[in-house]
């Protein structure tokens, strides 16, 4: 679903957006409380009571979710995996990790986080309401107790079908855990885990015809109807990412098992530091057609220079600016060994923002690995 989503604000240091399919849930909910729920539970208020109600307690559920990605992105933070944003969206929140959590340990951890949120937010709710509950109620704290019944209920709900062990929910990373560390292999783990996965998204879709076809014909109450599309849409989803993440492990396992050396360009074409700028386009970027060059200095590796850092100079000052006081100096992070693993290149890529890295071997460089020819790579061996 390519929609539009917002940023709202910061928890944890992270970004939290919500996501436009979200306003579609909130709107739904809203209007089940206040018209169906609430009169009901509640009968005898005004119309606008109802949905002043039911608003709270869509934002209430709201914040419950939240809290949840809150819960796995502060175990993640503390095993350094940084967190890119928590989405929220029509089937809940997603809490971005920008990489794998280092250990099974640490991904058991940060997956159970979440519903010990939940649980022990409904725990609170309802306890609240068995406290609440015996006392003779006025209207106000009545109102309070139907809100903390239902909130609690949708926490331990929330909990519990997180629980479900098909990877990627959080009781799927739970089992991706376990069999990563029985088996040690992260991304065979993945690729089981995310079977199951693929066998809940089946169940629920089926469930959720069969609880229309139910409806249908009759002998059903029409709910079911409403609760049966729902569950066959999340089955879906479910489904839907299951498949994505298994190919996408399968995608990274095959890229750890190759060697950059077998990637690497190995004709490298590198430009002098003195080199003007206009020396290096007339004489490099134009006759080659490569993206970027290294940059020597009396035969050592000092730096990268790209089409982006070119253009990021004025032409004006081409004539005589030099290569090396425009180029990006190097670092470790620009450098790769000639038998680290490509999916390491692609990481390295992607945290630094380069597109293509150099590699060297005892002080030498001895090839390029770029992003085009990684993709390429891919291309040629879809799994
Ligand atoms: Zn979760």
């Amino acid at each position: 679903m390519r929609l539009p989503s917002w940023q709202i604000g910061y928890a944890l240091g992270i970004p939290i957006r919500v996501h436009a399919s979200w306003f579609a849930i909130f709107f739904l909910l809203t209007w089940a409380l206040a018209t169906d729920y609430l009169p009901d539970s509640l009968p005898g208020l005004p119309p606008e009571r109802y949905w002043a109600m039911g608003g709270m307690a869509a934002v209430l559920l709201f914040l419950s979710v939240l809290l949840h990605e809150l819960g796995h992105s502060y175990v993640a933070l503390r095993y350094r995996v940084p967190i890119d944003r928590i989405t929220l969206f029509i089937f809940g929140g997603v809490a971005h990790m920008r990489k794998e959590a280092p250990t099974p340990l640490a991904e058991f951890l940060i997956a159970v986080a979440g519903p010990a949120v939940s649980f022990v937010l409904g725990a609170v709710c309802l306890g609240f309401v068995a406290l609440a509950e015996p006392i003779p109620q006025q209207r106000g704290l009545r109102g309070l107790v139907i809100l903390s019944t239902l909130l609690g209920a949708v926490n331990v709900q929330l909990g519990l079908f997180n629980l479900i062990p098909g990877f990627p929910l959080d009781g799927g990373r739970v089992l991706r855990a376990g069999l990563w560390a029985w088996g040690k292999d992260f991304y065979r783990a993945t690729k089981q885990a995310s079977i199951i996965g693929l066998g809940f998204g089946i169940v629920f879709v089926l469930l959720g015809f069969a609880m229309l076809a139910g409806s249908a014909m009759g002998g059903a109450p029409a709910s079911m109807a409403s609760n049966g599309s729902w569950i066959a849409l999340i089955g879906a989803f479910l489904f839907a990412a299951a498949l994505a993440s298994r190919r996408q492990a399968a995608l990274r396992q095959s890229l750890a098992a190759v060697p950059v050396r077998n990637l690497m360009v190995t004709t490298v074409v590198s430009i002098p530091s003195q080199c003007t700028i206009e020396e290096a386009v007339n004489q490099y970027f134009q006759p080659y057609g490569y993206g970027g060059f290294p940059v020597l200095d009396d035969g050592r590796l000092i730096g990268l220079i790209t089409v982006h850092e070119i253009q990021a100079v004025s032409s004006a000052v081409w004539p005589w600016r030099q290569v090396g006081q425009v180029m990006r100096p190097v670092s470790p992070s620009l450098i790769v060994e000639p038998d680290a693993p490509v999916i390491h290149a692609m990481e390295h890529m992607a945290r630094e923002g380069w597109d293509r890295l150099v590699v060297m071997q005892d002080g030498q460089v001895i090839g390029l690995v770029t992003q085009s020819a990684i993709m390429h790579f891919l291309q040629l061996r879809k799994p």
